[in-house]
């Protein structure tokens, strides 16, 4: 896990730019730094204090190739905790790739991806709960999902985990003492008390593990799919929702030909929108292909929004789409009844039956704010704020959480039936180490390069 090369990559984005960032970390990044960069005022780089900004020639080949600044950062206090040298150059994309290659040449080797942030938590710089919270905040995608990745959010949830972790290491080191001194009065713990503070634990882990519902539909987002039969609005909805044109809307049947998908912010909750081609018997090749995908996706979805025109009786299309919904309980279903510009044919209890909820609107004239009030009130036990409490936001945190509450549990059972206090106290030991996993405090090398295998190239 110990990386020893010098690492070097480019950290801003391809492309044109103001400036570009070239970043190196690792033993040798300085002499590397110093043999790419020149100084204007003649002198070394190493010359200058620390953290200093340093305007001088950058050189490929020893040639100066173009103007900027260098910055050393001394280990530990770096971004990696490695010896790092940042160096600005302007944005062009085969300037930045020449700057790099210099570094190649003088012994730097390329980042893998993630690999600045890997080496950070290798270094002690940062959790691992915590870099998983940077890499979320380069994907957001809508405002929730940028205040659930930002650093009170980690501050929050690594508090209330080592809360909990805290309680449990107190209860074991009392546990340890009563099996290994058996015969002395050390002032130890009674049976009601540990079993009262097992008790604490156990609410503390459950509470956490309800968070993981409104952090799932905002973190990771709920796969979401618009059916319905063909005109009754699903693009309008669709479009509705994204806030833009992007489905083609036409009045002709069968317009709908593929599955769009976008990530929409429907208030706070984070959907993972599909507009499926209309489940009708396709005629074209396009349009069966369309279909199909539809049924898949359908298949995974979490949230389904049924459109049906209110504006008009039921057809069987619309009968066999609500026989289908009746069939699906394991999915949220919302009946939309749409068109309600319009004189209304359809009322909620038409549908109802089949829906878990129903709401009525009018995708080409109404706004999307019931809907989201709606799917907020469906998915989110609460909402983010400022200094809001500790929320899981990520399936492996939530694992490792449910772990250490089934341990718990099972101490506390151990207890309750009178078992020695070793069979809680390993209980226990097993819920520390599942705590342990969110922070990366214990955590398999397999699980860190996987986190950091989604991370880009110079993060
Ligand atoms: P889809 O085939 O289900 O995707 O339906 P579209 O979104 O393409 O809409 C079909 C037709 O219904 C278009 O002419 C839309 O302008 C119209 N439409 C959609 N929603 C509404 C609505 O709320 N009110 C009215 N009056 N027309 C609508």
């Amino acid at each position: 896990m110990f990386a020893t090369d010098t690492i070097a990559a480019i950290s801003t984005p391809p492309g044109k730019g103001g400036v570009a960032i070239i970043r190196i970390s690792g033993e040798a990044a300085f002499e590397i730094a110093e043999r790419c960069f020149a100084p204007r005022s003649g002198k070394p780089l190493s010359a200058y204090p620390a953290r200093h900004a340093v305007y001088g020639c950058i050189l490929s080949e020893n040639r100066p190739i173009d103007d900027g600044l260098a910055v050393r950062f001394p280990a530990p206090a770096s971004y990696t905790g490695e010896n790092m040298v940042e160096i600005c150059c302007h944005g062009g994309i085969l300037l930045t790739q020449k700057v790099l290659e210099e570094t190649f040449a003088q012994g730097a080797v390329q980042a893998a991806p993630g690999e600045f942030t890997r080496r950070a938590f290798v270094n002690g710089k940062l959790s691992l709960s915590r870099a998983e919270a940077v890499g979320r905040l380069l994907e957001a995608q809508t405002e929730a999902q940028m205040k659930l990745a930002a650093p009170d959010a980690t501050d929050a949830l690594e508090g209330e985990v080592g809360a909990i972790y805290g309680l449990l290491l107190s209860l074991l080191s009392s546990l340890f003492a009563d099996i290994d001194y058996p015969e002395e009065d050390l002032g130890e713990l009674s049976v009601e008390e540990i079993l009262s503070r097992l008790r604490e634990a156990q609410t503390r882990l459950d509470a956490l593990l309800a968070t993981y519902r409104t952090g799932h539909a905002i973190a990771e987002g709920i796969p979401c799919v618009i059916c319905g039969r063909p005109n009754v609005g699903k693009s309008s909805l669709y479009n509705l929702l994204c806030g833009e044109d992007r489905a083609i809307v036409t009045s002709e049947a069968g317009t709908t030909r593929d599955v769009l998908e976008k990530t929409v912010a429907c208030g706070q909750v984070t959907l993972l929108l599909c507009d499926t081609a209309g489940l009708r018997d396709a005629e074209s090749a396009a349009e069966k292909i369309g279909v199909e995908r539809s049924r898949a996706r359908i298949k995974e979805a979490e949230l389904i929004f049924a459109v049906f025109d209110a504006s008009a009786p039921l057809t069987e299309e619309d009968r066999a789409l609500l026989e289908e919904l009746a069939a699906r309980r394991d999915v949220c279903r919302v009946g939309i009844l749409n068109k309600t510009d319009l004189p209304a044919v359809l009322a909620p209890a038409d549908i109802a039956p089949a829906c878990d909820e129903v709401l009525s609107l009018s995708a080409l004239t109404g706004d999307k704010q019931p809907l989201c009030e709606l799917v907020e009130k469906l998915f989110l036990s609460e909402r983010i704020t400022p200094g809001h409490r500790a929320i899981l936001s990520g399936a492996r945190q939530a694992a490792a959480v449910r772990r250490a509450a089934e341990c718990v549990q099972s101490a506390q059972a151990a207890f309750a039936a009178g078992f020695a206090h070793d069979v809680a106290a390993s209980d226990i030991e097993r819920a520390l180490s599942a705590l342990g996993e969110i922070s990366g405090r214990e955590v398999s090398e397999q699980i860190v390069a996987d986190i950091f295998s989604h991370f880009c190239v110079g993060k």
